[in-house]
Protein backbone atom coordinates (compact mmCIF):
# COMPACT_ATOMS: atom_id res chain seq x y z
CA UNK A 1 0.00 0.00 0.00
CA UNK A 2 0.92 3.68 -0.45
CA UNK A 3 2.03 5.64 1.61
CA UNK A 4 0.61 9.39 1.01
CA UNK A 5 0.79 11.81 4.10
CA UNK A 6 -2.36 13.18 5.13
CA UNK A 7 -0.49 16.70 5.25
CA UNK A 8 -0.63 16.40 1.56
CA UNK A 9 -4.41 16.87 1.13
CA UNK A 10 -5.22 19.49 3.93
CA UNK A 11 -8.35 19.09 6.31
CA UNK A 12 -11.02 20.36 4.23
CA UNK A 13 -9.18 18.01 0.98
CA UNK A 14 -9.08 15.21 3.39
CA UNK A 15 -12.56 15.19 4.08
CA UNK A 16 -13.17 15.64 0.75
CA UNK A 17 -11.35 13.03 -0.27
CA UNK A 18 -12.64 10.40 2.28
CA UNK A 19 -16.11 11.47 1.52
CA UNK A 20 -16.33 12.06 -2.46
CA UNK A 21 -17.17 8.22 -3.63
CA UNK A 22 -20.74 8.51 -0.75
CA UNK A 23 -23.70 9.61 -2.86
CA UNK A 24 -26.75 10.54 -0.96
CA UNK A 25 -29.33 7.99 -1.55
CA UNK A 26 -32.58 8.81 0.85
CA UNK A 27 -34.88 11.39 -0.52
CA UNK A 28 -34.83 13.29 3.13
CA UNK A 29 -30.94 14.04 3.28
CA UNK A 30 -31.25 17.32 2.26
CA UNK A 31 -28.01 18.16 2.87
CA UNK A 32 -25.08 15.66 3.43
CA UNK A 33 -21.32 16.44 4.09
CA UNK A 34 -20.13 20.27 3.15
CA UNK A 35 -21.74 22.72 5.51
CA UNK A 36 -21.83 23.54 8.95
CA UNK A 37 -24.42 21.03 9.69
CA UNK A 38 -26.43 18.27 7.89
CA UNK A 39 -29.96 18.66 7.37
CA UNK A 40 -32.58 15.67 7.60
CA UNK A 41 -35.98 16.50 6.13
CA UNK A 42 -39.05 14.82 7.73
CA UNK A 43 -41.99 16.24 6.04
CA UNK A 44 -40.86 20.16 6.03
CA UNK A 45 -39.57 20.69 9.39
CA UNK A 46 -35.96 19.66 9.43
CA UNK A 47 -33.62 17.92 11.73
CA UNK A 48 -29.78 19.58 11.85
CA UNK A 49 -27.08 17.45 12.99
CA UNK A 50 -23.47 18.29 13.81
CA UNK A 51 -20.26 16.88 15.48
CA UNK A 52 -17.29 17.58 16.60
CA UNK A 53 -14.30 16.14 18.05
CA UNK A 54 -12.12 17.38 21.11
CA UNK A 55 -8.80 15.94 21.72
CA UNK A 56 -6.67 16.81 24.55
CA UNK A 57 -2.72 17.74 23.85
CA UNK A 58 -4.34 18.85 19.65
CA UNK A 59 -7.47 21.30 21.28
CA UNK A 60 -6.95 21.66 24.90
CA UNK A 61 -4.72 21.84 27.10
CA UNK A 62 -5.75 20.70 30.68
CA UNK A 63 -2.74 22.67 32.52
CA UNK A 64 -4.79 26.01 31.74
CA UNK A 65 -8.25 24.62 30.71
CA UNK A 66 -10.34 24.33 33.90
CA UNK A 67 -12.46 21.12 33.09
CA UNK A 68 -15.74 23.14 33.83
CA UNK A 69 -14.87 25.49 31.36
CA UNK A 70 -13.88 22.40 28.55
CA UNK A 71 -17.99 20.41 29.39
CA UNK A 72 -18.96 24.02 28.28
CA UNK A 73 -17.09 24.31 25.40
CA UNK A 74 -17.14 20.91 23.95
CA UNK A 75 -21.14 22.04 23.59
CA UNK A 76 -20.88 25.46 22.85
CA UNK A 77 -18.58 24.62 20.00
CA UNK A 78 -21.43 22.04 18.60
CA UNK A 79 -24.45 24.45 19.01
CA UNK A 80 -22.75 27.58 17.05
CA UNK A 81 -22.84 25.03 13.90
CA UNK A 82 -26.77 24.70 14.69
CA UNK A 83 -27.00 28.27 15.03
CA UNK A 84 -25.14 28.31 11.94
CA UNK A 85 -27.61 26.71 9.59
CA UNK A 86 -29.68 29.39 11.11
CA UNK A 87 -31.86 26.38 13.03
CA UNK A 88 -32.21 26.00 16.90
CA UNK A 89 -30.56 22.94 18.85
CA UNK A 90 -32.61 20.71 21.07
CA UNK A 91 -30.73 17.74 22.33
CA UNK A 92 -27.07 16.85 22.17
CA UNK A 93 -25.02 13.34 22.62
CA UNK A 94 -21.75 13.89 24.16
CA UNK A 95 -18.82 10.49 23.98
CA UNK A 96 -15.81 10.38 26.20
CA UNK A 97 -12.53 8.20 26.08
CA UNK A 98 -10.90 8.71 28.73
CA UNK A 99 -7.64 7.54 30.05
CA UNK A 100 -6.98 6.09 33.85
CA UNK A 101 -5.48 10.01 35.13
CA UNK A 102 -9.11 11.05 35.69
CA UNK A 103 -10.85 10.82 38.02
CA UNK A 104 -14.87 10.67 39.16
CA UNK A 105 -14.52 13.61 40.88
CA UNK A 106 -12.51 15.21 37.34
CA UNK A 107 -15.09 13.45 35.28
CA UNK A 108 -18.09 15.25 37.46
CA UNK A 109 -16.52 18.80 37.06
CA UNK A 110 -16.70 18.43 33.14
CA UNK A 111 -20.40 17.50 33.21
CA UNK A 112 -21.06 20.37 35.99
CA UNK A 113 -19.84 22.76 32.57
CA UNK A 114 -21.29 20.36 30.16
CA UNK A 115 -24.99 20.85 32.50
CA UNK A 116 -24.13 24.59 32.63
CA UNK A 117 -24.36 24.47 29.15
CA UNK A 118 -27.31 22.72 28.48
CA UNK A 119 -29.01 25.08 30.94
CA UNK A 120 -28.23 27.55 29.28
CA UNK A 121 -29.06 27.05 25.66
CA UNK A 122 -32.05 24.99 26.67
CA UNK A 123 -30.94 21.50 25.64
CA UNK A 124 -31.61 18.18 26.73
CA UNK A 125 -28.54 15.49 26.74
CA UNK A 126 -29.99 12.82 25.50
CA UNK A 127 -27.20 9.65 25.26
CA UNK A 128 -23.78 9.55 24.35
CA UNK A 129 -20.92 6.67 24.45
CA UNK A 130 -18.06 5.99 27.50
CA UNK A 131 -15.20 4.19 27.04
CA UNK A 132 -10.68 3.94 27.72
CA UNK A 133 -8.23 5.69 26.25
CA UNK A 134 -4.74 4.54 26.48
CA UNK A 135 -3.79 8.21 26.98
CA UNK A 136 -5.48 11.45 27.35
CA UNK A 137 -8.87 12.71 26.88
CA UNK A 138 -11.21 12.74 23.13
CA UNK A 139 -14.72 14.48 23.74
CA UNK A 140 -17.32 14.27 21.04
CA UNK A 141 -20.58 16.33 20.91
CA UNK A 142 -23.22 15.44 18.22
CA UNK A 143 -26.01 18.49 18.21
CA UNK A 144 -29.30 17.76 16.93
CA UNK A 145 -31.12 20.73 16.01
CA UNK A 146 -34.83 22.35 14.35
CA UNK A 147 -35.48 24.30 11.41
CA UNK A 148 -37.89 24.82 9.52
CA UNK A 149 -37.56 23.94 5.87
CA UNK A 150 -37.90 27.36 4.16
CA UNK A 151 -36.08 29.07 7.11
CA UNK A 152 -32.77 27.26 6.51
CA UNK A 153 -29.53 29.29 5.79
CA UNK A 154 -26.56 27.51 3.70
CA UNK A 155 -22.93 28.32 3.01
CA UNK A 156 -24.14 28.32 -0.77
CA UNK A 157 -26.63 31.22 -0.93
CA UNK A 158 -24.54 34.10 -1.26
CA UNK A 159 -25.72 36.61 -4.27
CA UNK A 160 -23.24 39.25 -5.86
CA UNK A 161 -23.95 42.30 -4.33
CA UNK A 162 -24.78 40.83 -1.37
CA UNK A 163 -23.59 42.87 1.97
CA UNK A 164 -21.07 40.57 4.31
CA UNK A 165 -22.01 40.94 7.86
CA UNK A 166 -20.34 39.83 10.70
CA UNK A 167 -21.24 38.98 14.75
CA UNK A 168 -19.21 39.95 17.83
CA UNK A 169 -15.47 40.88 17.84
CA UNK A 170 -12.78 38.56 15.64
CA UNK A 171 -9.40 37.72 17.16
CA UNK A 172 -10.13 37.75 21.24
CA UNK A 173 -10.12 33.78 21.43
CA UNK A 174 -6.48 33.25 19.61
CA UNK A 175 -4.80 35.77 21.27
CA UNK A 176 -6.34 34.58 24.73
CA UNK A 177 -4.71 31.13 23.49
CA UNK A 178 -1.03 32.91 23.03
CA UNK A 179 -1.22 34.37 25.94
CA UNK A 180 -2.32 31.15 28.01
CA UNK A 181 0.23 29.32 25.96
CA UNK A 182 3.13 31.96 26.78
CA UNK A 183 2.75 32.05 30.70
CA UNK A 184 2.20 28.13 30.66
CA UNK A 185 5.86 28.46 29.13
CA UNK A 186 6.89 31.13 31.84
CA UNK A 187 5.38 28.74 34.16
CA UNK A 188 7.29 25.16 33.55
CA UNK A 189 10.83 27.23 33.78
CA UNK A 190 9.35 28.95 36.68
CA UNK A 191 7.35 27.21 38.71
CA UNK A 192 7.30 29.70 41.46
CA UNK A 193 6.10 32.99 39.53
CA UNK A 194 2.45 32.81 39.54
CA UNK A 195 0.61 34.00 36.30
CA UNK A 196 -1.20 37.14 36.32
CA UNK A 197 -4.11 37.01 33.69
CA UNK A 198 -6.67 39.70 35.61
CA UNK A 199 -6.20 42.11 33.47
CA UNK A 200 -6.81 39.77 30.34
CA UNK A 201 -10.23 38.64 31.31
CA UNK A 202 -11.77 39.16 28.29
CA UNK A 203 -9.25 37.14 25.76
CA UNK A 204 -8.70 34.38 27.68
CA UNK A 205 -12.51 34.07 28.65
CA UNK A 206 -13.30 34.03 24.62
CA UNK A 207 -10.67 30.84 24.87
CA UNK A 208 -11.96 29.20 27.82
CA UNK A 209 -15.99 29.83 27.40
CA UNK A 210 -16.60 30.38 24.39
CA UNK A 211 -20.74 31.06 23.75
CA UNK A 212 -22.90 30.13 20.55
CA UNK A 213 -25.04 33.16 18.94
CA UNK A 214 -28.13 32.11 19.94
CA UNK A 215 -29.20 36.04 20.85
CA UNK A 216 -28.74 36.53 16.87
CA UNK A 217 -30.40 33.61 15.03
CA UNK A 218 -33.77 34.67 18.01
CA UNK A 219 -33.18 38.50 16.29
CA UNK A 220 -33.06 37.35 12.93
CA UNK A 221 -36.70 35.67 13.48
CA UNK A 222 -37.61 39.06 15.28
CA UNK A 223 -37.04 41.08 12.40
CA UNK A 224 -38.03 38.75 9.62
CA UNK A 225 -34.64 38.37 8.33
CA UNK A 226 -32.89 34.99 6.66
CA UNK A 227 -29.75 35.69 5.38
CA UNK A 228 -28.29 34.47 2.23
CA UNK A 229 -25.66 32.41 3.59
CA UNK A 230 -24.56 31.79 6.88
CA UNK A 231 -21.51 29.91 8.47
CA UNK A 232 -20.17 30.28 11.80
CA UNK A 233 -16.55 31.45 12.34
CA UNK A 234 -14.33 28.42 14.05
CA UNK A 235 -11.04 28.56 11.83
CA UNK A 236 -10.91 32.36 11.35
CA UNK A 237 -12.59 35.22 8.70
CA UNK A 238 -10.36 34.52 6.08
CA UNK A 239 -10.91 30.64 6.05
CA UNK A 240 -15.14 30.84 6.23
CA UNK A 241 -15.18 33.30 4.10
CA UNK A 242 -13.45 31.44 1.24
CA UNK A 243 -16.36 28.33 2.58
CA UNK A 244 -19.18 30.66 1.20
CA UNK A 245 -17.41 31.95 -1.88
CA UNK A 246 -16.33 28.52 -2.71
CA UNK A 247 -19.92 26.92 -2.38
CA UNK A 248 -22.01 30.27 -3.38
CA UNK A 249 -19.26 30.25 -6.52
CA UNK A 250 -18.69 34.06 -5.40
CA UNK A 251 -15.92 36.22 -4.82
CA UNK A 252 -15.98 39.08 -2.06
CA UNK A 253 -14.43 41.97 -0.58
CA UNK A 254 -13.82 42.92 2.87
CA UNK A 255 -13.25 46.06 4.38
CA UNK A 256 -10.64 46.04 6.85
CA UNK A 257 -12.39 48.85 8.87
CA UNK A 258 -15.51 47.15 8.79
CA UNK A 259 -14.28 44.18 10.96
CA UNK A 260 -14.99 44.18 14.55
CA UNK A 261 -11.85 43.80 17.07
CA UNK A 262 -12.10 44.66 20.67
CA UNK A 263 -9.69 47.03 22.53
CA UNK A 264 -8.29 44.29 24.33
CA UNK A 265 -7.68 41.86 21.05
CA UNK A 266 -5.93 45.30 19.45
CA UNK A 267 -3.63 45.89 22.94
CA UNK A 268 -2.64 42.16 22.87
CA UNK A 269 -1.92 41.98 19.30
CA UNK A 270 0.67 44.81 19.63
CA UNK A 271 2.36 43.00 22.88
CA UNK A 272 2.79 40.08 20.50
CA UNK A 273 3.79 42.12 17.70
CA UNK A 274 0.89 40.71 15.82
CA UNK A 275 -1.40 42.61 12.96
CA UNK A 276 -5.49 42.56 14.65
CA UNK A 277 -6.16 42.39 11.27
CA UNK A 278 -4.41 39.16 10.95
CA UNK A 279 -5.70 37.48 14.33
CA UNK A 280 -8.79 38.32 13.15
CA UNK A 281 -8.68 36.51 9.78
CA UNK A 282 -6.22 33.64 10.76
CA UNK A 283 -7.16 33.12 14.37
CA UNK A 284 -9.80 30.71 15.35
CA UNK A 285 -12.17 29.73 17.46
CA UNK A 286 -14.36 32.95 17.89
CA UNK A 287 -17.73 31.32 16.93
CA UNK A 288 -19.15 34.35 16.09
CA UNK A 289 -21.49 34.25 12.91
CA UNK A 290 -20.49 35.21 9.21
CA UNK A 291 -23.60 35.93 7.00
CA UNK A 292 -24.66 37.84 3.89
CA UNK A 293 -27.98 39.74 3.27
CA UNK A 294 -29.51 41.05 0.39
CA UNK A 295 -28.96 44.84 0.19
CA UNK A 296 -32.49 45.17 0.80
CA UNK A 297 -32.74 43.91 3.75
CA UNK A 298 -29.93 46.21 5.18
CA UNK A 299 -32.29 48.59 7.39
CA UNK A 300 -33.33 45.30 9.42
CA UNK A 301 -29.34 44.88 10.61
CA UNK A 302 -28.22 48.52 10.35
CA UNK A 303 -29.03 49.68 14.05
CA UNK A 304 -29.09 46.47 15.51
CA UNK A 305 -26.52 46.09 18.17
CA UNK A 306 -23.30 43.49 17.25
CA UNK A 307 -24.05 43.68 14.16
CA UNK A 308 -21.14 44.48 11.50
CA UNK A 309 -21.07 45.12 8.20
CA UNK A 310 -17.92 44.37 6.82
CA UNK A 311 -17.72 43.86 2.97
CA UNK A 312 -19.71 42.90 -0.25
CA UNK A 313 -19.92 39.83 -2.06
CA UNK A 314 -18.28 40.02 -5.85
CA UNK A 315 -18.18 38.24 -9.10
CA UNK A 316 -16.05 34.62 -8.48
CA UNK A 317 -13.61 36.37 -10.97
CA UNK A 318 -12.68 38.94 -8.91
CA UNK A 319 -11.13 36.26 -5.75
CA UNK A 320 -11.61 37.42 -2.44
CA UNK A 321 -9.77 40.61 -1.05
CA UNK A 322 -8.90 42.61 1.87
CA UNK A 323 -9.36 46.33 1.08
CA UNK A 324 -6.66 47.62 4.10
CA UNK A 325 -7.29 50.89 6.40
CA UNK A 326 -4.14 51.77 4.03
CA UNK A 327 -6.04 51.46 0.87
CA UNK A 328 -4.09 48.57 -0.51
CA UNK A 329 -6.28 45.72 -1.91
CA UNK A 330 -4.75 42.54 -0.72
CA UNK A 331 -5.71 38.80 -2.24
CA UNK A 332 -6.64 36.75 0.65
CA UNK A 333 -5.36 33.09 0.60
CA UNK A 334 -7.52 30.20 1.60
CA UNK A 335 -6.11 29.10 5.04
CA UNK A 336 -7.63 26.42 7.50
CA UNK A 337 -5.07 24.45 7.80
CA UNK A 338 -4.37 23.28 11.26
CA UNK A 339 -4.29 20.09 14.02
CA UNK A 340 -2.24 17.45 11.34
P1 LIG B 1 -17.12 22.84 10.99
O1 LIG B 1 -15.82 23.60 11.02
O2 LIG B 1 -18.31 23.71 10.69
O3 LIG B 1 -17.34 21.95 12.18
P2 LIG B 1 -15.80 20.90 9.37
O4 LIG B 1 -14.80 21.69 8.62
O5 LIG B 1 -15.37 20.13 10.56
O6 LIG B 1 -17.03 21.85 9.73
O7 LIG B 1 -16.49 19.86 8.39
C1 LIG B 1 -16.93 20.25 7.08
C2 LIG B 1 -17.92 19.23 6.59
O8 LIG B 1 -17.31 17.94 6.43
C3 LIG B 1 -19.10 18.99 7.52
O9 LIG B 1 -20.24 18.77 6.71
C4 LIG B 1 -18.73 17.71 8.26
O10 LIG B 1 -19.87 17.01 8.72
C5 LIG B 1 -17.99 16.93 7.19
N1 LIG B 1 -16.98 15.99 7.72
C6 LIG B 1 -15.87 16.30 8.44
N2 LIG B 1 -15.15 15.20 8.72
C7 LIG B 1 -15.80 14.15 8.15
C8 LIG B 1 -15.54 12.74 8.06
N3 LIG B 1 -14.46 12.20 8.63
N4 LIG B 1 -16.43 11.96 7.39
C9 LIG B 1 -17.52 12.53 6.84
N5 LIG B 1 -17.82 13.84 6.85
C10 LIG B 1 -16.96 14.66 7.51
MG1 LIG C 1 -19.07 25.47 11.42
Amino acid sequence: MQHTDVNTLGEFGLIEHLTKEFLITQPSTLKGVGDDAAVIDNDGFCTVVSTDMLVEGIHFDLAYSPLKHLGYKAVTVNLSDIYAMNAFPKQITVSIAISNKYSVEALDELYAGIRAACDAYGVDLVGGDTTSSPKGMVISVTAIGQCEKDRLVYRNGARVGDLICITGDLGAAYLGLQLLEREKSIWLEHPDVQPNLEDQKYIIGRHLKPEARRDMIETFRKQDLKPTSMIDISDGLASEIFHICKQSGTGALIEESGVPIHPDTQLMALQFKLDPITCALNGGEDYELLFTIDPKDVDKVRFLPDIYIAGEILNAADGVKLNTKGGNLHTLKAQGWRHF
